[in-house]
């Protein structure tokens, strides 16, 4: 199982890299236009992280430990302690729908945020139901981060925005989506 993980996580950086611009762009739109900058260095970390040895709850902590202490920003921390989430959930459970409902749980304690605030979290918990019912697929990836675009902000940089980051994908929202295609692409579900 180890291999198919650290498949996932190798996949997620490779996309991060090649999305860095548009992640930017997006980011540019309602917040402050780093977020493609702040993943591609999280990537970088997450992809050294990847060379130490141990399980699967290993692999997670690791890549954890390297974005809480390397990447700054909103995002660096809120991946980093999903990361440590599923480090945690997956030394009891192999059942991959606890493990993002344990991720998306702990996006939500440390942003203080919940579902319709247009963030990362908009694409976490649904992505989570679909497992939870074997449903999951890239088709509706897409469609959980092109429906961030009819919310409005209320949490981070986004909300200072209020109506005016309406009609907008949220960055994180889009990152996200490319951790769960990398999921499926890798076979990790
Ligand atoms: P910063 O906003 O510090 O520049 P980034 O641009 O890297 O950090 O990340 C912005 C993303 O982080 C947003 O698009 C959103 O998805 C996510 N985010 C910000 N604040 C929160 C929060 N309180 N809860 C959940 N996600 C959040
Ligand atoms: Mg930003
Ligand atoms: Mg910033």
């Amino acid at each position: 199982m180890v291999d198919k993980i650290k498949k996932w996580l190798e996949l997620f950086a490779a996309q991060l890299h090649e999305k860095k611009t548009y992640l930017s762009e997006l980011d540019s739109a309602i917040g402050d236009g780093d977020h493609g900058n702040n993943m591609a260095r999280g990537a970088d970390f997450l992809l050294k992280s990847l060379d130490q040895p141990g399980d699967t709850s290993a692999v997670f902590k690791n890549a954890a430990m390297a974005l809480l202490s390397k990447v700054g920003g909103a995002s660096g921390p809120l991946y980093g302690s999903a990361l440590l989430a599923l480090s945690k959930k997956a030394g009891e459970t192999d059942d991959r729908s606890e493990w993002i409902a344990a991720g998306a749980e702990a996006i939500a304690h440390r942003g203080k945020s919940e579902a319709g605030d247009k963030t990362m979290l908009d694409v976490w918990l649904p992505v989570q139901k679909a497992l939870a019912d074997g449903s999951l697929t890239h088709e509706k990836i897409d469609a959980f981060v092109a429906e961030t675009k009819s919310l409005k902000a209320k949490k981070g940089r986004a909300s200072y925005l209020g109506d005016r980051s309406v009609g907008h994908i949220d960055p994180g929202a889009q990152s996200s989506g490319y951790l769960f295609h990398a999921f499926l692409e890798a076979g990790a579900d």
